[in-house]
């Protein structure tokens, strides 16, 4: 799948939008940070030398606050009242803080031996100029922002978000705002889960709402899809009489139907349609998630040009037998229950029939059992793929 994703072009983004963003060529440093060198401390600007002894009394030759430029010079015995992020002054090359210091009448007391170069940001300490500060391809934090701040950049090329139609198939699908439920009516919970993932993983959204168990429904809303970069459907590619998606995407060249070796999730599909990458989820609302997770997620992450596309794995310890299909890829809706000596523990967050949502809502990661493993049991290692940040344990607001 990943080899079918077409690199989206890019384009420039207002600065503090573009936390989530993917960024779009090597950013090389057209500034140092900090741009000048600078103390670390208020104190006295001082010649190192001047210093490497106890108890000296220099002369205070000048006053430097943040923002302005130095115009004296700190000559042998001199020394330059300076505030935290005021320029260092020509000739000094050492700030004492000012609490190691006593200064009465233009003369300063340095209290201790202070090494040279103390409490002095070098020029280009952070950044230096001309330097490849961030390659292509990495997903900008607000972290990231601020660094883009400091090097002057205040529109950064980032990769086009991708444009995705989504809908659900099902005629006993009703929307959340659909009023009450008639006899064998389900509310229509993937959509607006699909919608919040999709956002998530940068999608600019086409929200095609419930397409109807009808070929020729179904059939139009595809092809008004197809002009988006992607298309995800839920719903309709088992085995049943009513299957519509598989019915009419059959014969499609573009689009083939898989069976895959996990659990949940085992139906899917994927091609194209058009131009359009297209995804076909099973309607279970947890095999829509975790096939999304597993499959729709990484290939929109790579459109945009992302270097990492997967979520972070790591070990964790079950707190109970884990029961899994050993003819699949099984993944567990888990969460963190506790640790030891700093390794997750995990338990099953609810029951794992893939109708059950509540239990994916109440976990923090999917326990990845792998195919030739029946029951993983409880004290053993098991491989967990966080996909939220684990709610804090050790500290519940309130308690
Ligand atoms: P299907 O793959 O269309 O046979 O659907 C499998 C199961 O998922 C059935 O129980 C459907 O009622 C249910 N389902 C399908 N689509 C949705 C949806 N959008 N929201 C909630 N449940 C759904
Ligand atoms: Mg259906």
């Amino acid at each position: 799948m990943l080899g079918a994703v077409k690199l989206l072009g890019t384009e420039e983004i207002t600065l503090w939008k573009a936390s989530g963003r993917v960024l779009g060529a090597d950013l090389i440093a057209p500034e140092s940070v900090p741009p000048f060198a600078n103390s670390a401390m208020d104190g006295f600007a001082v010649r190192g030398e001047d210093v490497s002894k106890p108890g000296r009394t220099l002369e205070i030759v000048g006053d430097l606050p943040a923002g302005s430029a130095p115009t004296v010079e700190v000559g042998s015995g001199e020394a330059v009242r300076i505030m935290t992020g005021a320029p260092m002054p020509v000739g000094a090359d050492t700030v004492v803080k000012v609490e190691d210091t006593d200064a009465a009448n233009g003369t300063v007391r340095v209290l201790p031996i202070v090494a040279k170069g103390t409490a002095v940001r070098a020029l280009g300490g952070d950044v230096a100029e001309g330097q490849l500060v961030f390659a292509q391809g990495t997903m900008l934090t607000p972290m990231h922002i601020g660094v883009l701040a400091n090097l002057g950049i205040s529109n950064p090329p980032v990769f086009r978000r991708p444009r995705v139609a989504f809908m659900s198939t099902g005629d006993e699908l009703m929307a959340v705002d659909g009023g009450r439920l008639g006899p064998g009516m389900i509310r229509d919970s993937n959509r607006p889960m699909l919608k919040a993932l999709l956002e998530d993983a940068g999608a600019e959204l086409m929200d095609m709402g419930i397409v109807p168990d009808d070929q020729v429904a179904l059939r139009s809303a595809l092809d008004a899809g197809s002009q988006c970069d992607a298309i995800v459907t839920t719903g309709g590619v088992s085995m049943g009489d009513y299957d519509v998606t598989k019915l009419v995407l059959a014969d499609d060249a573009g689009v083939d139907f898989w069976k895959i070796a996990i659990q949940p999730a085992k139906p899917f599909a994927f091609g194209h349609i058009g131009a359009s990458l297209f995804f076909g989820l099973p309607g279970n609302p947890v095999s829509a998630l975790v096939s999304f997770e597993q499959f729709v997620r990484p290939a929109l992450l790579s459109m945009q040009g992302a270097r990492h596309v997967l979520r972070p794995q790591v070990g964790a310890i079950a707190a109970e037998n884990l029961v899994s299909d050993p003819a699949k890829t099984v993944f567990l809706r888990v969460a963190i229950t506790g640790r030891r000596e700093g390794i997750p523990i995990v338990a099953e967050s609810g029951g794992q029939s893939s109708n059950v949502l509540t239990a994916a809502a109440d976990a923090d990661a999917f326990a990845v059992v792998p195919a030739g493993v029946g029951t993983v049991a409880a004290g053993d290692h098991v491989t967990i793929e966080l996909f939220r940040a684990p709610a804090s344990r050790e500290y519940q607001n309130g308690k």
